[in-house]
Formats: structure tokens, sequence, C-alpha cells
């Protein structure tokens, strides 16, 4: 059930980090105080990890992984539908913990807490699927084949946007192939990477083959990179903490999943009331913070206001609030900074002559200072930051065009290139467009944040979007190495 009010905060509750199968405090005994950022009020406190603790970390895991690579895919698999299955039966608790430490609506969390499962389930089908291949060879006294090995330790860096599905994107494959994991949350959503840690300490996967370091990114997260006993990285954060994290890692094999900004594209023909509905989804779901969200709405210039006027009215429904109200659309933002960065773009598009059409400044009626107002602004060029950069909160920047070659300047005139959407009922501009747009992912007739567990996610090749792809047999694969196998059996064949 989720905790009621009452007994939602706990300011002396102690969270430990988990290494080699115990939970243990930081060596230095540093701590740090979790916030819940819908109250401000203290939820618990975590370990400040240590470079010390992110090498005892690594060394664990180094211990256990050659006993789970020694075990089969099939057991693996059952480890992960284990783990699934305890995902399932505590997901109220987990769903409450989530909300408070990230901010999100309670129906929102509950969602993420799913697909954590599913990432688990579909990792264990997956793994038993992994093909490898029989190579015709030159030498007709060879046999060429590949195998898949796990990579050995792997070391994972999660954000703190979606910080139960998105570890599960690299925890599960990761699991499944047979790594052992040495895993750094965001620190400002510790308390729900203890939580989901607690619950798969408690199946029967070995001890060491999932660790948890709680910490800063620069401390921590920077000894997981760049410790020779870590064999490869997965990052998912913004670009200028990935670009630092290629630059340390050097050779070891990372897939880097960082920042995105939308667009949505509205052409003239398009369903205005459906293209609407995506844009608020892609622009206010998780209060905009979503790698994928629709951050720039492009839209033709005949269809402005009308598109507009509907995306104004939507946004004016969105009810902002405590996110265990079940009237909550939108909850707060998760931290200060992204808050400052928000208010940082609102007031460059204002200063520029921008308009809001609603919202443009932070919810005065709230319990903390992190709620914003969602944000629909007119008038934006694309000379704006919230065109050029990543902004991570509830906008929706219009930015108009008049000819479709326009918008796809204006979406690939910057450095980002994560997701986009099409809004169009011409199927030659469907092609035509989604041929031509640099993101990684292009959604047709839908939201920009439309995402399924198991198609290929990743940014555009020559952006700062990531390096890699996630979801499916493309995380199987990205976390494993092939091995080519070349068996001469010459000496045995029979003489013709
Ligand atoms: P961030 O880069 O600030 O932090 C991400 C993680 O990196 C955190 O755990 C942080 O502690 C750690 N870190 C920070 N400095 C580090 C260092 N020097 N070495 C190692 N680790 C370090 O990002 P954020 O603010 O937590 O997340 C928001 C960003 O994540 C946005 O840019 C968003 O688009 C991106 N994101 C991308 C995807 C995707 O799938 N492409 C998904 C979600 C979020």
């Amino acid at each position: 059930m989720p905790l009621g009010s009452e007994s939602r905060d706990n300011d002396d509750q102690r969270f430990e980090m988990l290494i080699g199968g115990e939970w243990q405090s930081s060596v230095e005994g540093a701590v740090r105080k979790a916030t819940n950022p819908a109250t401000g009020e203290p939820i618990g406190i975590v370990p400040d990890g240590s470079r010390e603790d992110a090498r005892r970390a690594i060394d664990a895991a180094g211990e256990v992984q050659p006993e789970l690579e020694a075990t089969t895919a099939f057991e693996r698999a059952k480890y992960c539908h284990e783990i699934a299955d305890a995902i399932d039966s505590s997901a109220d608790e987990l769903s409450s913990w989530l909300s408070r430490d990230q901010g999100k609506p309670l129906h929102e969390a509950a969602v993420e807490v799913e697909l954590c499962a599913e990432e688990f389930r579909n990792a264990a089908e997956d793994v038993k699927r992994a093909e490898t291949e029989v190579i015709p060879s030159e030498d007709p006294d060879k046999q060429i084949f590949t195998i898949r090995k796990p990579h050995g330790v792997y070391g994972v860096i999660t954000p703190w946007n979606y910080p139960v599905n998105i570890p599960a994107e690299y925890l599960a494959p990761g699991l499944a192939t047979g790594n052992a994991i040495v895993w750094v949350p965001a620190p400002s959503t510790s308390v729900i990477a203890v939580k989901l840690a607690e619950i798969i300490a408690d199946t029967s996967l070995p001890d060491g083959a999932l660790n948890l370091v709680t910490g800063e990114g620069p401390v921590v997260g920077n000894e997981v990179v760049a410790n020779d006993g870590t064999d490869a990285i997965g990052f998912t954060g913004s670009p200028e903490t990935g670009e630092l994290i290629a630059e340390t890692a050097g050779t070891k094999p990372s897939l880097l999943e960082l920042g995105g900004n939308g667009p949505v594209i509205v052409l003239e023909d398009a369903d205005l009331d459906a293209a609407a509905e995506a844009t608020a989804f892609g622009c206010f779901s998780n209060a905009g913070q979503i790698c994928s969200a629709s951050e720039r709405v492009l839209v033709h210039e005949a269809v402005a206001e009308e598109f507009t006027a509907r995306l104004e009215s939507l946004a004016d429904s969105i009810t902002l609030g405590d996110p265990f109200d079940d009237e909550t659309d939108m909850g707060p933002l998760n931290n200060p900074s992204v808050a400052a960065k928000m208010d940082r773009h609102v007031s460059d598009a204002l200063e520029n002559g921008a308009t809001a059409r609603t919202g443009g400044r932070r919810a005065e009626d709230q319990r903390t200072d992190l709620y914003y107002e969602p944000t629909v602004l007119d008038d934006v060029n694309p000379e704006m930051v919230v065109n050029k950069e990543e902004t991570f909160g509830p906008i929706a920047p219009i930015i108009t065009f008049e000819e479709y070659d326009e918008a796809i300047e204006i979406t690939n005139d910057i450095d980002l290139g994560l997701t986009s959407s099409v809004f169009t009922s011409n199927l030659d501009l469907m092609h035509y467009m989604a041929e031509n747009v640099e993101t990684g992912i292009v959604n047709v007739n839908d939201s920009s944040a439309y995402w399924e567990i198991h198609p290929p996610f990743g940014g555009h090749s020559g952006k700062r979007s990531g390096k890699g792809r996630l979801g499916g047999k493309y995380t199987i694969e990205q976390m494993t190495q092939i091995k080519t196998v070349a068996v001469d059996y010459g000496n045995v064949r029979s003489p013709r």
C-alpha cells in the first residue's frame, strides 16, 4: 500500500550501500540528507560514498563475476524473472518511495515501477534468444564461429529523472548476460536506488553480482569509470558528463545515452487535436524531465494559432500539487539546479521577444519552490536558448515555419539529436521527414516521448546525444563482446 501522508516523512531512517552482498556505510562515514522535492522535508539519510567505497564495490564485483559468467543464460534468465516478480510484489511500496524521492505523481511512479519489472522480464527472454554466427571459412579444415561473452565488471551511472526504469535498462540485460555490476545512482534519487537494490539483494542472485554505491558523480562515478577493475561503462545523463566519461573511459566499451531537445514538427495537414494532445504529453509529463521530451514545437504558420490555442488550453488544464493526490497531474521539478535552468531559459526567451501564452514562472501556491507552471511560449525564434539547448522542464516553445525543409533545418541545426516527432497526414511527407531529420528516433503522429522497451533507442551520429543503442536485443549486444573461435580439425579429417 502507498504510505499515508502521516507516515511519509521519517528523517531518522538511515540507508546503506550494497557492497559484496552486505549493507554498508561509507568507510569515511560521510552522509547526506535526502529530501522530498514536493514537501522539502527529509525522507532519510544516505551514505555519501568515497572512492574507497567504489573500489570495494569494484573488487566485490570482480570476485563474483566469473561465477556469474559460468552460469547459463537460462539460469540468469531465472534470476531476472525472480527479480521482476519481487518488484511486482513490492510495487506499491516502491512507487511510493519513487514519488517521495523524485517528486513525480504516484500514478506516474506506478507506471515506471511496472516498466522496471518488465525490463527484467524482457532481458530474461532476450538473453535466451541471443544469436551468434557460424562464418564460412576459406580453409576447408576450419570451422569459424562466434560466441558472446560478458564484458566483465560493468559500471552503470544513472540520472534522477527515471531513477527506477533507467537503471533497469542496464541492470537487467547486464546481469542476464553475466556482467557483475557496480551501480552509481544520481545523488538526488539515492533513496529509491537503495529500495530497488534491497529488492534485488533479497533474491537468489549471487552476492556481489549487483553493488550499489551512493555518492557524488565526480567522486564515486569517476572512480568507477577510471578504475582498471571495471571493463565497460553504461551511462545515462547529460552530454557534458557523458563527454567527460568518454574521455576517462578511454578504450573501455561505453554505452552513452545523453541529452535531447525534441522537436515535435506539426505540418499544415496534421490532425491538430491529436498533435496538441501528444505534444502536451511530450512537454509536461514527468514535469518535462524526459530526454525525449518535446522541448521545441515547430508548427506550420498556417495552423500555428489554432494549434497553440489547443496546447495552451491543455497546459491550463494541468493540476499541480501533492504527488500523492489522485488529482495531481504534475509534481515539482526534482532539484534546484533543474528549476534554475528552467528560469534561465524562460527569461532568455521572454527578454528576446517571446510571449508566455501561459505559465512562464514558478508556481507560488505549492509547498516548495520547485514547482513550475506548465509553460507555452509563443513568438520563439531559433536563436533563443530554448531552441538551442535542452531545458528539461515543463516547456513548450512554439517556433513557426513556412516550408517543411525549414523545419528540418531548424531540427538539425543544433548539436543534440535524440528523438523527434512529425505530425502529418501525407504519406510521402511522413517518409521524407523521417529520412531527413537528424535524430536517432522519429515518431510519426505521436509524441516525441513515445517509447517501448525493446526497439533501439539512442542518439544520431555526430551529435551529442550519445553512443550506442539501448533496448531489447540491442542492449544484449552492447553489453556483451563477440569472441571469434576458429577451430582447425584438419588432423582428424578422414582422407578422401
Ligand atoms: P548528469 O550528467 O548531471 O548526471 C548523471 C549521472 O552522472 C549522475 O548519477 C551523476 O552523479 C553522475 N556524474 C556526474 N558527474 C560525473 C563524473 N564526473 N563522472 C561520473 N559520473 C558523474 O545528468 P542528470 O542531470 O542526472 O540527468 C539529466 C540528463 O540526462 C539530461 O541531459 C537528459 O536528457 C539525460 N537523459 C538521457 C536519457 C537517454 O536515454 N538518452 C534518459 C534520461 C536522461
